[in-house]
This record gives C-alpha cells, structure tokens and sequence, in this order.
C-alpha cells in the first residue's frame, strides 16, 4: 500500500468512534489516511452517548468488548501526556441492572450466570444495597455486574482523532461525502464537489452508511433509533452504573410506534455518572423526537429508581441516533460486490464499549491481514445496489 501520495490509501466517510479509532490504526500502520465528517469530529451517538463502557450480553460482541478494553488502555497510554487525552478507569464501576418486579432481578442472575459468568452476577437487595448505592429507592432490587467503565461520552472519538492528526490522517469536517464509484470499483469519494482519489473507502457513518453505501435507498440494513439525554447534577453521586433491568433488549424489540409525545414513548432508565454530572437516559425512538419535550417526563420516570432525580435541575439534553443492525450486530468488512468499499457500522447501543476493537478488525481487513466471522461480515445482508457518483 503506497503512503505519503497526494491520493489517501485509505478515505474515511465519518469522524464517529469507528472512523476515528480506524483512522489511528491505519495511519499506526503506515497507511495514508483521509478522514471527512459533514459536521464536525463526535457530531453524531459517539460525541453524545451516555458513556458507559459495558459488556454487551452477546458473545460474539463480547469479544469485541474484552479486546475494546484493552485498545482504551493503550489508548490512555499513548494520550497522557498533554492535553485532551484519554483515561479509561483501572476498575469498572460495577453496573446494577435495577427492578422494582420481585423476582425479575433472579431470573437476570441466572441468564448472565449462563451467558457470562466472567460478570460475577450477584443480587442485591435491602439494607445490602442501600449500603451499596444508598441514592436507589425502596422497593428496588438490582443484580451487579462485574462492568461498566464511566467516561466522558466524546472523550475516546477525540483522543483518536487526536491521534490519527498526530500521526499524519488529514481530517476534512464540515461537507457530506459521497462514494465515488466506477464499473463496482471505488475510487474514492466526492466532498463539496471535489473528486478525491482512494485506494480503499471504509464508510463509518452510523445510521447514515446505508445511505452512502446505496443512495436508492435499496439497501437498508441498518437504522437510526433515537435516544434523549439528559444532563443532571445530584446532590449524592451515584456510585455504579445504573440501568433499568430490559435496556440491553430494547433497542432490539421491534419498533412500530413512530410518534413521541411527552407522556407515552419508549424509554428506558439509566444514569451514568463522570465527575459531578450524571447523564440520565434514554429513548428508544425511530423517528428523531423533541428532546426538550421529552427530557421532564424522562426525569420523572428515573425518580421511581432515584428519587433526588425529581428535584435535580436538568443541566443540558442531548440528542443522538444508534445506529441499529437489524440482527443486532455490526457489519463489518468489505461491502459485496464492490472493490476498495468497506464499513464499520451498526453498533446499536454498544459503540463505545465495542467500537475500536470493530475498527481494529476492519482495518486488518483493509490492509489483507485477517477475514470476518460470518456472523459480522457485511454481505449477511446481500450485495447493494451502490450509487455511482461521478
Ligand atoms: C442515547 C445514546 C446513548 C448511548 N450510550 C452508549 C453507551 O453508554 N455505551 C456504548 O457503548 N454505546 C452507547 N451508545 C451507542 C454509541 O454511541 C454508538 O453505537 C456509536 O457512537 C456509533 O458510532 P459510529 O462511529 O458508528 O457512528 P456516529 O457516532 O453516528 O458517527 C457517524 C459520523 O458520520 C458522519 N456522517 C454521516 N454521513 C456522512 C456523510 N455523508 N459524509 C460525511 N460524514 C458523514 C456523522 O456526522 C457522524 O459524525 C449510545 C447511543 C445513544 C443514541
């Protein structure tokens, strides 16, 4: 692969968590590297999250997760010196997966018993877990897992960016990119009307790849569920990570309600807290709602579980889109049927915790060093019909 050229080996469509982590491992590996987002670097889930690194109760993403931990501390090594730099926490938090049914907190202990007994579950319920996280209401019991790393949500897609700069990435923000495709072979993309020469395109653009991928809309294996959030300050910190037992299954029910009003709409409870401020969560939503609308009724429904949220002042709301495979796992690898294309997209709500390792997968891809497991390989969901620009 020939570096230094005026033409990018490699041109990345989105400065998210994927394109910035792959953007850092390309160039670590000698790779001529373009970076373009058509807003700015995190402008999308990876800037806005809510910040928890966290197992993903999968275990085909949990190897993505385990190798995701070990990519932030290298990560926080190659950033401590100076400014802006990343620090993933030694310990996890711990998560408690909260709920108020009697019963329901058992019946996760022995599923994650099963499924991941690397979590070391365990209930707590009573004086135990008022000891624990004294912030939970009465009534409430939780089962803990042996997760959950708080961070800031931006922090890693900037430290990445960061790093990719450092090592040479030119990074292009502020004009949309499309593919430019000739006779099923990329040739790179197009940005602001300018044709800029690829060797390969790697497509991270969230919920938006299907639509750079195949503009006819053809192709559509991946959407958009919206998420608020909501900024808060509590007069006691909580000291875990905080979830509504069921939050690691909604995203993936089938949605069929496209409307948000302020009472009824899909949500689900959890507080991540970095520093003084708690990020309450979050919507499960496929039409792009009204955060400020939505932002009082999520506070009152986090108060059953912690009451100090009714009276906490909300700080700020933030607004972002997960973009959700349709089997729940992301595509990886090259697109079918078109020579040079790769993506890294469809992480759903597991980005944070899973992205790097998928951008460190993708890019072994990209430079010949490794294949996909079947069950991430983009071509599960057949060859697009691509939009040959230019
Ligand atoms: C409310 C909420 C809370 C979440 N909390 C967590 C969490 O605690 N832990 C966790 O692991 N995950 C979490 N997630 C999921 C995680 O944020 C996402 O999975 C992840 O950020 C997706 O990263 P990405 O790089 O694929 O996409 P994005 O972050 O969406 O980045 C895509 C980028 O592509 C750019 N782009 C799109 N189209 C174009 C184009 N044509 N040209 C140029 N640029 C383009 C966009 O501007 C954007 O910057 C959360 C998601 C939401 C919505």
């Amino acid at each position: 692969m020939a570096s230094g050229g005026s033409s990018p080996d490699v041109a990345i469509i989105g400065a998210g968590i994927l394109g910035t982590s792959a953007a850092a491992f390309l160039t670590k590996a000698g790779a001529s590297v373009l970076l373009a987002d058509g807003v700015a670097i995190g402008a999308g889930a990876s800037g806005r999250n809510s910040g928890a690194i966290q197992h993903p109760f999968d275990p085909v993403l949990a190897r993505l997760y385990h190798r995701t931990i070990e990519l932030y501390g290298d990560l926080t090594e190659a950033t401590s010196s100076g400014g802006g730099g990343f620090r993933m926490p030694p310990e996890p938090a711990g998560v408690l997966l909260l709920s108020q049914t009697p019963g329901a907190v058992e019946t996760i202990l022995a599923g994650v018993e099963a499924e991941a007994p690397e979590l070391s579950p365990a209930v707590l319920e009573g004086a135990i877990l008022e000891a624990a996280e004294p912030i939970l209401a009465p009534g409430v019991s939780a089962c803990r897992l042996s997760t959950g790393y708080p961070v800031p949500p931006a922090g890693a897609t900037s430290a990445y960016a960061s790093l990719a700069g450092q090592r040479g990435a030119s990074i292009r923000l502020g004009n949309r990119a499309a593919l430019w495709v000739e006779d099923r072979t990329v040739r790179g993309i197009v940005v602001n009307g300018e044709h800029v020469a690829a060797g390969s395109v790697l497509v991270a653009g969230g919920p938006w790849s299907p639509a750079i991928v195949s503009p006819s809309g053809g192709w559509q294996p991946i959407v958009p569920i919206w998420g608020v959030n909501v900024g808060v300050e509590l007069p006691a910190r909580p000291r875990h990570v905080l979830e509504e037992a069921g939050v690691e299954h909604l995203a993936h029910s089938p949605l069929t309600r496209g409307d948000a009003d302020e009472s009824s709409f899909e949500s689900a409870f959890s507080l991540v807290t970095v520093g003084r401020t708690s990020t309450l969560g979050s919507t499960f939503l496929p039409l792009e709602p009204d955060r400020d609308r939505l932002a009082p009724e999520l506070k009152r429904r986090g108060s059953a579980f912690v009451p100090s949220l009714a009276s906490s002042r909300i700080q700020s709301t933030r607004l972002c889109a997960r973009p959700q495979s349709r089997d729940r796992r992301p595509l990886l690898g090259a697109v079918a049927g078109v020579d040079g294309l790769f993506i890294a997209a469809g992480h759903g709500q597991w980005g944070i915790s899973t992205g790097p390792a998928s951008a460190e997968l993708v890019v072994d891809v990209i430079l010949g060093r490794t294949s996909v497991p079947p069950e991430l390989d983009p071509g599960r969901f057949g060859v697009p019909a691509i939009g040959e620009a230019g």
